[in-house]
């Protein structure tokens, strides 16, 4: 019975008529493409970019109180809180679970950002210090 049905769609050229019709669908909607690093792309509202640290608003200070919580509980030992606030990017799932047990509030010291552009030259780059993790600090933008 399968194959009848199958000898049926391929005589009638089912699958090709199908095929078509999604393409005369998408043909009159406007293209999704993004001339970067022209245009950037917008993100979804729960997008899990670059984890950033981030400061008292009014007063620019610090909010991350050293806790370690963040560091033990990425399942790949990619933050280190020793002198620095060291974070290995190049490793990093964007799993988000150090954003979520960070505890200071009103402000989290520690969120996923909307940065989506993640890459470096070299290899060391890809080691951020606390400095280079704050919330606002231009990231490397690709230059041609
Ligand atoms: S997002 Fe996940 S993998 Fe990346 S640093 Fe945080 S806990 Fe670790
Ligand atoms: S969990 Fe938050 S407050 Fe604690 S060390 Fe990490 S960033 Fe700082």
């Amino acid at each position: 019975m399968q194959t009848v049905a199958r000898w049926l769609r391929t005589i009638f050229l089912v699958d090709l008529i199908r095929g078509l019709w999604v393409t005369a669908r998408y043909t009159p909607q406007p293209a999704f493409t993004f001339q970067y690093p022209a245009e950037r792309r917008p993100v979804a509202p729960r997008f899990r970019g670059l984890l950033r640290l981030q400061v008292e608003p009014e007063t620019g200070a610090a909010t991350c109180i050293v806790c370690d919580q963040c560091a033990r509980v990425c399942p790949d030992d990619l933050i280190e809180i020793l002198d620095y606030f060291d974070f290995n990017l190049s490793r990093c799932s964007f799993c988000g679970l150090c954003a979520e047990v960070c505890p200071t509030r009103p402000v989290k010291a520690l969120i996923m950002s909307e940065d989506y552009e993640l890459g470096t030259y070299t290899r060391d780059r890809q080691i951020l210090r606390i400095d280079e993790m704050y919330d606002g600090v231009p990231i490397e933008h690709y230059v041609r």
